[in-house]
């Protein structure tokens, strides 16, 4: 619980209305994204402005009060829980929602940390610009959620994480001094570049207020594919041939199993099978390119033919239309809607260099087998960044009560081949407070001991989201 008078301090810093506490007004912002942890924070605060977000800093940093950043609260990982009895408060910046500037000519948009993604795509476009970072969440994920975690998503491939996106921050710092890194310089080598320790530092340094973005040229064609293929390694064959067939104008490849369309069938009712020919894998790809014409189209198309041709594809259908072409996404956005359906699903967020996956997922298919015979593993992602959800549901005649306590156990199947093959436990959703103890042991020691250094260095009381990155 706050004191009363800490209370009176916050409610005359930032109105009485934009801090929470009864146990009603705080719940819909207590929730965690996966249902797996209870978050109980002692409050919720809404500052408006940057001013207020610094001077409650500072209030907790003289008061040792823990603060958890919070956007929209679609991480996957608990980065935005609060454990009960550790007095951690939810610093909310969905008020601070401002689209500050936008320029056309330099092709940059200075954005507040609490805008919603799909707004700041909604701007770029209205200028006839391009915000390439899209994701599930678009709709509800804030842009300081999306830099403190340097989201990935379906465009990675072809435009970088959202680290890759950024040219200036602004940070309010763990002593509540105000980082005005605002600059829109593409070029500028003047020592260190601090932002990239806030990017993706999941709020542990410091609170992100504000960000400059660079924009693109918006496309004028996109043309989407879905491919059927007998294997994960044609998948990375078809790869390569399609980046430089395109040259390098590809801009998503989503690989599925055939179980996104079995399970859409029988878990959701959906019947949509695009291709007549009955494929183990599929692969969602786009080209998108600022010329109009067909161009684009033929290109694809000759690409895919050569492919069909020499075998590597078993079949593919383009999309005719926008409406085709929504559909097809239907069936790649559907697989995390799956495992929620199937009651009994382990959910990974793994990376491994591209040429190892064919390689990487044989073998990890075959130890799951090993462990539990009739498992059934539905590997999905951004595979063109070798990004992959290695996700496995329930053998389909076992009680879900009775999966559950295998959990920790395939995740951990999963995790040691991917540590073998030189790949990460966590490719795009961050470390949170799930794999703080994981990350500890696969790191280099070096390594871990100058991120300690860093967070003792900005955050010597340890008041920046306490638990989640490091211990
Ligand atoms: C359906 C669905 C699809 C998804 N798809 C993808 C995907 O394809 N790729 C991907 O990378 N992720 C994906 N995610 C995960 C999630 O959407 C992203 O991690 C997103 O970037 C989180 O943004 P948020 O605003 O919801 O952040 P939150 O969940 O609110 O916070 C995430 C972390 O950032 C910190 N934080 C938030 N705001 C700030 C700030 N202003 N300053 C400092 N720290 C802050 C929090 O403390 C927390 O540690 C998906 C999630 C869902 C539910």
């Amino acid at each position: 619980m706050l004191s009363p008078d800490l209370l009176d301090r916050l409610r005359s810093l930032i109105g009485a209305a934009h801090v929470l506490t009864e146990a009603d007004a705080i719940a819909p912002f207590a929730q965690d994204q996966r249902q797996i942890q209870q978050s109980h924070p002692v409050a919720v605060l809404k500052p408006g402005t940057v001013e207020e977000v610094a001077a409650i800093v500072t209030l907790a940093r003289e008061n040792a009060l823990p603060l958890i950043p919070q956007g929209g609260n679609t991480g996957l990982v608990g980065g935005t829980v609060a454990v009960a009895g550790t007095g951690a408060i939810l610093l909310n910046l969905s008020r601070l929602n401002r689209i500050r500037d936008l320029d056309a000519a330099d092709y940059t948009v200075t954005v507040e940390a609490g805008c919603i993604l799909a707004e700041i795509q909604q701007a770029a476009s209205g200028a006839d610009r391009y915000f390439p970072l899209s994701l599930g969440a678009e709709g509800s994920c804030m842009l300081g959620g999306n830099l403190s975690t340097n989201a990935g998503g379906i465009l990675t491939l072809r435009y970088g994480n959202a680290r890759d996106l950024v040219l200036g921050l602004e940070v309010v710092l763990p002593d509540g001094r105000v980082w005005n890194g605002l600059r829109r310089l593409r070029k500028d080598n003047t020592g260190y570049d601090l932002k990239h320790l806030f990017l993706g530092a999941e709020g542990t340094l410091g609170i992100i207020t504000a960000a400059t973005l660079k924009l693109y040229p918006k496309p004028r064609r996109v043309e989407t594919a879905l491919v059927g293929l007998d294997s994960p390694a044609a998948a990375v064959a078809l790869l390569a041939q399609a980046r430089s067939g395109t040259g390098d104008m590809l801009s998503a490849f989503e690989l599925m199993p055939r179980f996104a369309i079995d399970g859409a069938r029988e878990l959701l009712g959906r019947d949509h099978d695009p291709l007549p020919t009955r494929c183990p894998w599929y692969v969602l790809l786009e080209v998108a390119s600022g010329l109009d014409g067909t161009i684009v189209r033929d290109m694809l198309e000759g690409i895919l033919g050569d492919a069909l041709e020499q075998g590597l594809v078993m079949d593919a259908v383009l999309a005719e239309s926008e409406d085709q072409r929504r559909r097809l996404w239907l069936i790649r956005e559907g697989l995390p809607e799956i495992g929620r359906a199937v009651r009994g699903s382990v959910h990974t967020d793994v990376s491994v260099p591209i040429s190892r996956i064919p390689d990487f997922l044989s073998t990890v298919m075959a130890n799951l087998e090993a462990y539990m015979p009739g498992i059934r593993p539905y590997p999905f992602g951004h595979v063109g960044d070798g990004n992959i959800h290695c996700n496995v549901a329930r053998p389909a005649a076992m009680a879900t009560e009775d999966f559950k306590p295998h959990a920790d156990a395939i995740t951990a199947i999963i995790h040691e081949q991917v540590l073998a093959e030189g790949g990460s436990i966590s490719a795009e959703h961050g470390i949170g407070n799930r794999k703080v103890a994981e990350m500890a042991l696969a790191k280099d020691p070096v390594e871990l001991d100058l991120m300690r250094q860093v967070k003792a260095l900005l955050d010597p009381t340890g008041i920046m989201n306490p638990g989640k990155v490091l211990e």
